[in-house]
């Protein structure tokens, strides 16, 4: 018996391993990671650790984890390619390593700026604990740092080298911050919490060139001219899924590597999850490819569960969560198409939810400093409760209740 071999030990590969543990898989689980760490937590390295010189990153699981559970957790390796038909992966060092089952779980990286300078040094972009060393050292070396990209990874490295004291400006090319991810009226709110704490943002201007000196970044020239120095450039315009490998080996893409309900791709002894996955949402009936904590180990223990031979359905409520500064931003359900909101809470206090409805449809909620208002909304999405738009404005205990 050859067992599941997964590539990729990040969030999506790790819970994959110890899912197929839980559901009772009893043959070889190899887990193949080119990253050469115990397998960490990304969400703190762009909030915490790249601020903090002292800081250690967060394993995934301990050690203990891998050996009691005898998880062969291979760090360091590549997989180069994959035989689907003769069920085998070529790794890194020519090695062959065969397969019963096979998941993807290879992530995405950052999209990459075809700029001129971009290749200077101190120019960066931040998926990796290696990247957030490299971004930790440059910062320690920087005054002024140029952010590309106003999404949520770009506005939090912001709101966290600003708090380390750094000169930050941040310049995003349409004319609204946080792109399509979030309402209006939240993606304003951080831009104003972020300028009032001192970040400069730039909405509606693009980079045409960065400057040099002896190899090293020194500046970023604005389409308008203006030249902002920078001994440290973040490029933060979005990821792309890594399905090369996929596509190479024949699996079908579509923005992703393309799975069914049960996390199938087209060859179906071969599974993909997480970042690099794409799939028809039950939530919303439309193609998505979903960047988050969640989606990622959701995925995974539905993946372990498929290859045991259940046959459920992916039907786990979306949530994500980004933390900007002193904003605790939560996101739960997909709430594009939606046409009406209702708000809770107070934007001046920096407390306040949207409740978004496409017709009496509860889609999701996006909250700031409002916890109670996500779990909720975790709560009604997940038992299909949609309650009016009337009840909701009179705030939460009545949803509690109906709820329960
Ligand atoms: P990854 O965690 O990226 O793991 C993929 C792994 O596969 C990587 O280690 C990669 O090197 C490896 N790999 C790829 N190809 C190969 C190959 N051929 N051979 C071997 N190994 C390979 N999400 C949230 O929900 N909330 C947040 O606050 C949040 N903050 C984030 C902050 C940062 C700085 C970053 C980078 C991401 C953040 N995310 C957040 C997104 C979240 O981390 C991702 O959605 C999640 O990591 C996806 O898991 P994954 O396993 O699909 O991919």
């Amino acid at each position: 018996k050859n067992g599941v071999v997964i590539v990729g030990a990040g969030h999506a590969g790790v819970q994959a391993a110890a899912s197929l543990r839980e559901e009772g898989y009893d043959g070889p689980v190899i887990l193949v990671g080119d990253e050469s760490e115990l397998p960490y937590h990304k969400p703190p390295l762009s909030k915490t650790f790249i601020k903090d010189q002292e800081a250690k990153p967060q394993p995934l699981r301990g050690e203990a984890f891998y050996t009691g559970s005898t998880i062969d957790y291979r760090p360091g390796i590549k997989v180069e390619r994959i035989d689907a038909a003769g069920q085998r992966l070529e790794i890194s060092g020519g090695g062959m390593l065969p397969f019963d089952r096979l998941i993807l779980a290879t992530g995405s990286r950052p999209r990459v700026l075809p700029l001129p300078g971009v290749d200077l040094a101190g120019v960066v972009s931040l998926r990796s604990l290696a990247d957030a060393r490299l971004i930790r050292e440059l910062s320690a070396q920087s005054e002024d740092v140029v952010i590309l990209g106003g999404g949520f990874i770009g506005l939090e490295i912001a709101a966290t080298l600003k708090a380390a004291g750094r000169k930050v400006t941040v310049v995003e090319a349409v004319d609204r911050l946080l792109g399509r991810a979030v309402a209006p009226v939240i993606a304003s709110h951080v831009r104003q919490r972020l300028e009032a704490s001192g970040v400069r943002i730039l909405t509606g201007t693009t980079i045409s060139r960065l400057e040099g000196e002896n190899g090293r970044v020194s500046a970023a020239v604005t389409s308008s001219g203006e030249r902002l120095p920078a001994q440290m450039v973040i490029i933060g315009i979005g990821v792309v899924p890594n399905v090369e490998l996929a596509q190479a080996a024949g699996i079908a893409i579509a923005n992703g590597i393309r799975v069914d309900q049960q996390m199938r791709s087209s060859v179906p002894e071969i599974l993909a999850i997480g970042d690099a996955a794409s799939y028809r949402h039950w939530f919303t009936g439309a193609d998505v490819r979903l960047e988050s904590v969640q989606n990622a180990t959701d995925q995974a223990r539905l993946a372990a569960r498929t290859i045991l031979g259940h046959a459920d359905a992916f039907a786990a409520v979306p949530w994500f969560w980004s933390d900007i500064g002193d904003m605790k931003l939560q996101m739960v359900g997909l709430t594009s198409g939606g046409d009406s909101h209702v708000v809770l809470g107070d934007l001046g206090e920096n407390r306040f939810s949207i409740y978004h409805y496409a017709a009496d449809r509860l889609l999701g909620i996006e909250s700031v400093n409002r916890p109670g208002d996500h779990m909720l909304g975790r709560k009604m999405l997940g038992a299909g409760f949609s309650p009016p738009p009337q009840s909701v404005a009179e705030g939460p205990d009545g949803l509690k209740a109906a709820l329960a």
